[in-house]
């Protein structure tokens, strides 16, 4: 991997810990995705900074890859995409709110309908610009519920995808699933002209293929794994290396870290990296002595937490490394071994959070 682009962000002398962004791994994710749900087509949803990975790397990788249509949650964002992607369709998820019309006019962006409030701003702009509109088929969240689609239909709109989203797709035998499939398939004569899009990651994994004519994968893209019951097919895109400040030898008995939870069981030899809560790493991974906490690789060995993580510094247990191993090692937090799905089981969230919350002190590297 050699280093193509350093975007914004601290050098590597200065900052604490390096994020390693490979976007040869992005690109290959969106063309297994892609190449999965032919020849219904592949988008990808770039919300949230791309989950985490920058817009602005992410959009030209996903853009060469072969991507046209991307989704983001909010107006701001979609100026982001528009800025790197000239030509492509790009939707904003969250509805629309009236303050932002004339940035989506003027970035030609198309919002994403979901009450008959944004109906009836939308009917007001000239043009009748296209937009898509989301039925709730029961998240209860956002989008129109179905015995309102037939009159949203009648308006003046110019509808062009009409779209749900799951609430457990991640669980190939939840009822559930077919469920929302039935309830959108019971409306979608009432928008004949539009396109329509069903799925996330997960969903493109469903045993009923409710691929509809545009898929919306986010997660799967940056390398989360779209099927949590099975081995991950896709390609880890984020690593994360901290540096080892400090090495120390305790003794058994000795405690660890803030408010002593962590106490040694034998003599251990303990490293101090840099990187802590501040820097996304969440404090829930913290290590004590009534329950395990987060792992980090050294030198290809398996180091667990040891006490608190604090804002800038965590602990790690290094005792099973040889000591020759240690010199000029750093500790790998998101790596071969430890995805962000496993650093979010150890941490009670999901590696959703974990990627969107990678934090802005590292030094970023983006690769291949
Ligand atoms: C975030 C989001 C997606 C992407 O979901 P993943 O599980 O990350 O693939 C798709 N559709 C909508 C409406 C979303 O909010």
């Amino acid at each position: 991997m050699n280093d193509v682009t350093s975007l914004s962000s601290p050098p590597s002398e200065w900052a604490q810990a390096t994020l390693t962004i490979d976007l040869g791994a992005l690109a290959a994710n969106w063309q297994l995705l892609a190449a999965r749900v032919a020849p219904a087509e592949c988008g990808a949803v770039v919300k949230a900074d791309a989950y985490g990975i920058g817009i602005e790397a992410a959009v030209p990788t996903l853009l060469k890859a072969g991507c046209k249509t991307f989704f983001v949650a909010h107006a701001s964002e979609g100026v982001r995409v528009r800025a790197c992607a000239p030509q492509a369709t790009i939707y904003v998820l969250n509805g629309l709110r009236e303050e932002a019309i004339t940035t989506l006019i003027d970035n030609n962006l198309r919002p994403v309908l979901g009450s008959m409030e944004n109906l009836a701003a939308w009917q007001n702009v000239p043009g009748m610009r296209a937009c898509a509109l989301h039925v709730d088929t029961g998240m209860n969240r956002l989008g129109l519920v179905p015995q309102d689609v037939a009159t949203a239909m009648s308006k003046d709109i110019a509808v062009d995808l009409l779209m749900t989203h799951f609430v457990s797709s991640e669980d190939g035998g939840d009822s559930t699933n077919d469920i929302q499939i039935a309830r959108f398939g019971a409306i979608r004569h009432l928008a004949p002209h539009a396109r329509t899009s069903l799925a996330n990651s997960s969903a493109l994994f469903l045993p009923q293929k409710p691929y509809g004519d545009l898929v919306r994968p986010g997660y799967a893209l940056y390398g989360g794994n779209p099927t949590p019951d099975a081995a991950n097919p896709m390609r880890a895109v984020v690593h994360l290396d901290a540096p080892i400040l400090q090495v120390r030898t305790i003794e058994g008995g000795d405690k660890v870290g803030y408010n002593a939870q962590w106490t040694a069981k034998r003599r251990t030899r303990l490293a101090t990296i840099g990187i802590g809560y501040a820097d996304g790493l969440p404090r829930a991974a913290m290590s004590t002595d009534i329950r395990p906490g987060g792992e980090a690789m050294v030198a290809g060995v398996r180091c667990p937490f040891a006490g608190r993580v604090s804002m800038d510094l965590t602990v790690i247990d290094v005792t099973d490394v040889p000591e020759a191993a240690l010199k000029g090692a750093s500790a790998q937090l998101l790596c071969a071994e430890i995805t962000v799905d496993d650093l979010g089981l150890r941490s009670a969230t999901i590696g959703y959070e974990i990627l969107t919350r990678l934090g802005a002190r590292y030094h970023r590297r983006y690769v291949g």
